[in-house]
């Protein structure tokens, strides 16, 4: 991941980021953080970068003149980067925080947010601030780490640029794992004991001795709860709404719902709304937004039923109550036919209903050999391995989705955030699958000349059993229509919703 911080005080920051953890990282090539100083593109030639400001009051304020300046060649350098003309094309994809005590208070949430970022810009303030203009222009995001007031925002950008760090890919070793600590999953982290097993009298908690890994899941769960309840009951309420939303949808139809569960069971989940059985829940990944309503009836076929459903949700529309919640979406994927058709008249458009295909299996799939196209084996050799960002306009001019420039950026990203992997016969490319931005598998392409080599099943295999390792349910989904695919998933033992959820795209 790429931090890009504009300051005053470039030294402070590399000073303050090169130690410690952040420091191996910055070594290891795992991230790289740039300290851009923005006094380098002062048009003064004393380097001033401040002046009075207008109206009066007491000091002074930084330019928007060398803070536009900095922020363009920072995304002037991002979108060389990304084999893009011109920093504009990048402008509006990148982030740029403002950290500022106005803003919204830094949680881990946001970390994690910011975390599936590629590239994240930070701009520091100093003196009063900075002119108002040039934030309007260029920030995404105003953050705060505290009801306080620093001198300058360069501490703020560092505990960011700490924070979001320690959640990117081998950043952290195994000895400072990031998966099970405080505000994973909305709670606190269970109490924790190193050697002595006794101390000035006090013993190790015995289940933590027993070496029974379930029972100890199971301690340090309702530990993690109870310390919560106790010292947060304000993420307490929230944890406990979620998982009865997360009840809720699994019995209402566990296979439709695949998606909102997984986003939730990953910790990626946050309930933004629940109100008379339609629940909302945010990718905190991404700018996808679930949407499902539960109310009895909807698989009614008697079409009276259905109708007066849909009047009632033309009268109630939840998107209307909430139309903020819209605004921070590209996609919406809703498990209700009935609201594409109000999103539509939204500024939404349908791209394809799917069928969600789930992999029910606890333990890894078993790994099949290859096949000639004459349906006999062969031993060729197959390796999988993430695709390097060389290869993202082979994928993007590939991958029969991407017509239009949107399709075509998404796959572009998909490839240089490393969620596509390519299967290869000798070092040609055959065939690639990914990751979608949300968690599903999918994007899968095998090239006509290796099809009917089983190359499709081999790639779905391998991102299942990785799902498999981390813990997941494997799921993807599939367009209808699509028979080859369908018979794939059931080939493989998948099993496949019976309703359909419905993907929009913002027009
Ligand atoms: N006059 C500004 C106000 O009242 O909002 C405060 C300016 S402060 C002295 C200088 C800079 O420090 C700010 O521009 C901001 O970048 C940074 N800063 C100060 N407190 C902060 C906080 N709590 N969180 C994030 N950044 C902060």
């Amino acid at each position: 991941m790429n931090f890009h911080v504009l300051t005053l005080f470039p030294d402070m920051i590399m000073q303050g980021l090169g130690t410690s953890i952040t420091g191996r990282a910055i070594k290891q090539g795992k991230l790289n953080i740039e300290a851009v100083d923005i006094r380098d593109f002062s048009e003064d030639k004393h380097r001033r970068v401040d002046d009075y400001t207008y109206g009066g009051g007491a000091g002074m304020l930084m330019q928007a003149q060398p803070v536009y300046d900095a922020w363009q060649s920072v995304m002037t350098g991002i979108a060389k980067r990304q084999g893009a003309d011109d920093f504009s094309e990048v402008a509006n994809q990148v982030r740029t925080v403002y950290v500022t005590p106005q803003g919204r208070p830094f949680t881990q949430k946001m970390a994690e947010e910011f975390a599936s970022c590629r590239d994240l810009v930070i701009l520091c303030g100093h003196y009063e601030g900075i002119d108002e203009r040039v934030l309007e222009e260029t920030v995404t995001d105003y953050v705060s780490i505290g009801d306080y007031v620093l001198t300058g925002g360069e501490l703020a950008a560092m505990v960011i640029v700490d924070a979001v760090s320690r959640l990117v890919p081998e950043v952290l070793g195994n000895e400072e794992s990031a998966q099970f600590e405080s505000f994973h999953g909305d709670l606190l982290e269970y109490p924790q004991y190193s050697r002595p097993e006794v101390w000035h009298k006090r013993q190790v908690p015995k289940v933590l001795l027993s070496g029974n890994t379930r029972e100890i899941e199971k301690w340090r769960l309702e530990q993690s709860k109870l310390r919560t309840r106790e010292r947060r009951p304000d993420l307490y309420a929230a944890y406990e709404k979620l998982q009865a939303a997360f009840a809720c949808m699994k019995e209402a139809d566990k296979r439709l719902h695949i998606d909102m569960l997984e986003c939730i069971s990953r910790g990626r989940g946050e309930l933004l709304c629940w109100e008379n059985d339609e629940i909302l829940i945010q990718d905190r990944g991404s700018r996808v937004l679930f949407h499902t309503w539960l109310t009895e009836g909807w698989d009614c076929e008697d079409p009276h039923v259905q109708e007066s459903l849909a009047g009632k949700y033309h009268l109630d529309n939840i998107f209307q109550r909430y139309p903020e919640i819209l605004e921070k979406n590209d996609c919406i994927c809703t498990h209700q036919q009935v609201v594409m058709q109000e999103l539509e008249q939204m500024g939404f458009e349908v791209s394809c209903p799917c069928y969600q295909a789930v992999c029910t299996r606890r333990e890894k799939l078993p790994v099949t050999g290859l096949y000639r196209p004459d349906g006999k084996p062969t031993d060729q050799g197959l390796t999988i391995r993430q695709l390097t960002p060389e290869y993202w306009e082979v994928v993007a001019d590939w991958y029969h989705r991407a017509e239009d420039e949107e399709d075509y950026a998404y796959v572009r990203s998909r490839v240089l955030d490393g969620a596509i992997y390519g299967a290869f016969l000798g070092e040609e490319l055959a065939g690639f699958i990914g990751f979608h931005e949300e968690g599903s598998i999918g994007m899968l392409e095998v090239t006509p000349k290796y099809q009917r080599m089983h190359i499709g099943m081999a790639l779905e295999t391998y991102m299942a059993n990785d799902c498999l390792e981390k813990g997941w349910t494997p799921y993807g989904q599939v367009i209808v229509g699509n028979e080859a695919s369908l018979a794939v998933q059931r080939k493989m033992g998948l099993y496949l919703s019976k309703g359909l959820i419905y993907w929009m795209h913002k027009k």
